[in-house]
């Protein structure tokens, strides 16, 4: 993730953590304190909240297998009993501790190779063990290493029921969560939030029953169904879960549509010049969700959404097409981008399309000369200006509307909440003298996104956000070809960079990302430009950077896109959104060091043109275990949903989303694609229970989501 993401990230996770989570410094912790501390660090404050903190699996130590009926299992785990016959501390090949145990069907070997020394003495000849682990058929016969083991007398009981083994954090051991968790049962208000008639209808099992069985499966449960969350408790688990995020969801909604926002209704003359005027045809799913857009708009209350689509997908066309209907309607729009580079794209295309058609279109970024902010202010103000383009400088105080009715974020991820919540602040107020309606109104608002996040999580993390996607890239793309390059080879690739310019192609060279300093970062950047003009003397070399003053990073893309420049050495400064049909080749030193998004969005800054593209992913070996499965991923799929999922399943949600607290996942137990039939009726039940039983409904949403649920409307 570029530091910048990762800061609005944080942003975002911050304001979620703000509450409930400051402790005053206070004298050292005591043993108990500590372990509270770690609890509270797995999201686990009160009781019910251990109750909920569910098995991610079981141990079966229920039962005893005979030596010899276990070596005839394959490799699977199992608990078996003996005496140990010999212990003896060998040192070759390595320093290990060896036990043979016996019963009375076989003998078995047990290795040690980290061990204490109590523990040598512990299990010494003639003790009696419980031993569970894998069996495995080494060279001197049945041999079990690192086995966990108990020492007992003969006929020491079993357990009755199934061991469950916890999500645990650093430091907290299962027996201590064992005990919590059986303490906190103990304690329990069971009351279930579903009425009996209900659980009758709907096949549930009581709360009671689902929480302590699923804690406690008794030794004939279906281990099976277990293992795979489709044991009915497991079930009672999920729904109730899904039923609190679908109460959430649509109090959420409920909470918004209660607000009111200046109805847009007219797609009007100016929005038909608009579309006749472009250059091409809509593809079907930009039409698809355009209607869905344009049907938002129409209302009262305000529009809440994402509009997800691929890099190349078309997304800013649509926005413009959004904004034509605000100005068709008589209200203005602001469109804002996270860089200026970005915001001077937008401008550039959409005042191209809109000008000739007599709509004024202004621009506003932190870079205008006084003078120029001033002038564009005023424009704004009068409203003159029917749509405003630019950066985070739109949210600064003196940038003042006239009559805003539409707020579209580019790259909203990008951005922290209160930024978009301060534009969003800068709506229409109708409070004002002259306006005769007397309600604040809120704008509409479109957010865009090339980070596709998968739909469960934008479900479950942005509970009232309606979700637009547009999948389908516009025709004549032709897919970029992917290859990963040891960067000892480098002089091939520079070869293929020669090549490919003699063929009047473009090129980018994108240099690593340094995290932890942008001098290194812009001197690297610096190093690479004149490595390569030296090696490609006929090729004139460009060099964008973050360092560069706007006005001069402007000459240089603008010299790129005109193609005056072969090849554009660049930081990551491009990530986002530039749009150059000619470059066909793009180059990413240290692509290991880069995240899976990020590589997606720089690599779609090429394939946009007719061309056949290329991109290659140089790397410096050895590469660690993840940024191998990174690159293969790369290599393997273009598709930005299919990156979005392996990036979650690489990372895990709570990075992913670059909230610290991983295992925050608001959905911890139902999986939104294959439960889907429990979201139906867990969405119907939501419908009927917030129209008759709203007691219900808070008790429902305390237990499931206490305090978090307000974290999700923003
Ligand atoms: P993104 O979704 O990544 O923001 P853009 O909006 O920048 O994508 O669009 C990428 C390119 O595709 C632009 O040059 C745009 O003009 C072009 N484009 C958008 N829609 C179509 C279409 N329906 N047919 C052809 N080209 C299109
Ligand atoms: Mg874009």
């Amino acid at each position: 993730m570029p530091a910048q993401t990762k800061k609005a990230a944080i942003d975002d996770t911050l304001a979620i953590q703000a509450k409930g989570r400051a402790r005053p410094n206070a004298a050292p912790l005591s043993m108990a304190q500590k372990s509270a501390q770690k609890l509270a660090k797995l999201g686990l404050h009160t009781d019910m909240d251990l109750a909920l903190h569910l098995p991610l699996r079981y141990e079966d130590e229920t039962s005893i297998m005979s030596i010899q009926q276990a070596s005839l299992r394959g490799t699977q785990v199992v608990q078996v009993e003996g005496v140990i016959s010999v212990s003896d501390i060998q040192y070759r090949p390595r320093r290990q501790l060896v036990v043979t145990m016996q019963d009375d069907s076989g003998q078995l070997v047990l290795r040690f190779l980290n061990f204490y020394g109590n523990q040598a003495k512990q299990l010494a000849e003639g003790i009696r063990i419980r031993v569970r682990g894998e069996l495995r058929h080494g060279f001197f016969g049945a041999e079990m290493v690192h086995p966990t083991y108990k020492v007992v007398l003969e006929g020491a009981p079993l357990p009755s029921a199934l061991t469950p083994v916890y999500p645990a954090g650093e430091g907290l051991s299962q027996a201590y969560l064992r005990k919590a968790i059986t303490s906190a049962l103990s304690r329990l208000d069971w009351r279930d939030t579903l009425p009996p008639e209900l659980l009758t209808e709907l096949k549930l099992s009581g709360f009671e029953d689902a929480v302590r069985l699923l804690h406690n499966p008794p030794t004939d449960v279906d281990e099976y169904a277990l293992t795979e969350r489709s044991h009915p408790a497991w079930i009672r688990m999920k729904f109730d879960e899904l039923l609190a995020q679908q109460l959430s969801l649509k109090r959420a909604q409920a909470a918004r549509r209660a607000r009111t926002a200046c109805a847009l209704p007219n797609v009007g003359s100016f929005s038909q010049a608009f579309l006749q005027q472009l250059p091409f045809q809509l593809t079907a799913a930009q039409q698809r969700v355009l209607e869905e857009i344009r049907c938002d708009l129409r209302a009262a209350f305000p529009m809440q959404r994402l509009l997800q689509g691929d890099v190349g997908s078309g997304k800013t066309v649509v926005a413009a097409l959004a904004a034509a209907q605000a100005i068709d309607s008589g209200f203005q729009a602001v469109l804002m981008a996270p860089t200026e580079i970005l915001a001077d794209q937008h401008f550039r295309k959409i005042a191209a399309w809109m000008e000739p058609l007599g709509v004024e279109v202004a621009w506003l970024t932190g870079s205008l000369k006084k003078k120029e902010k001033a002038a564009a202010n005023a424009r704004i103000e009068s409203g003159a200006a029917r749509l405003v383009i630019g950066t985070h400088a739109l949210i600064q105080d003196s940038v003042q509307f006239h009559k805003l009715g539409l707020v579209i974020v580019d790259e909203q991820h990008r951005f922290g909440v209160g930024q978009r919540l301060a534009l969003r602040n800068k709506g229409f107020d109708s409070n004002e003298p002259g306006v005769s309606a007397q309600v604040a109104t809120v704008p509409h608002q479109l957010m865009m996104s090339a980070t596709p996040i998968p739909r469960t999580l934008a479900m479950t993390y942005f509970a009232d956000l309606e979700v637009s996607v547009i999948d389908q890239l516009p025709p004549g793309r032709t897919p970029i070809v992917t290859r990963t390059i040891d960067q000892n080879r480098r002089e091939e690739v520079i070869a293929r960079v020669h090549a490919a310019a003699q063929e009047g192609r473009q090129i980018y060279w994108v240099c690593p990302l340094i995290e932890e300093s942008e001098a290194l970062q812009l001197q690297t950047a610096t190093d690479t430009c004149l490595m390569l003009t030296e090696a490609l003397p006929e090729l004139r070399i460009g060099l964008v950077h973050g360092r560069l003053k706007p006005a001069e990073k402007q000459t240089v893309m603008d010299a790129f896109t005109a193609g005056e420049i072969h090849v554009l050495v660049a930081t990551t400064v491009i990530e986002v959104g530039v749009d150059v049909p000619n470059a066909s080749l793009m180059v990413i030193e240290h692509a290991e060091r880069f995240g899976l998004s990020q590589l997606h969005q720089l690599r779609g800054r090429v394939g946009r043109g007719a061309a056949a593209s290329a991109c290659i992913l140089l790397y410096q070996s050895p590469l660690g275990g993840t940024a191998k499965q990174r690159l293969m991923t790369m290599r393997e799929t273009a598709d930005g949903f299919e990156i979005a999922r392996r990036d979650l399943e690489i990372r895990g949600p709570g990075e992913f989303l670059g909230a610290r607290q991983s295992g925050q996942a608001l959905l911890r137990f139902a999986d939104l694609e294959t439960d889907q039939w429990l979201v139906e009726k867990a969405r119907n039940l939501a419908q009927t229970l917030l129209q008759q039983e709203s007691v219900v409904v808070d008790q429902h949403l305390q237990r499931w989501l206490g305090g978090k649920e307000e974290f999700l409307k923003v």
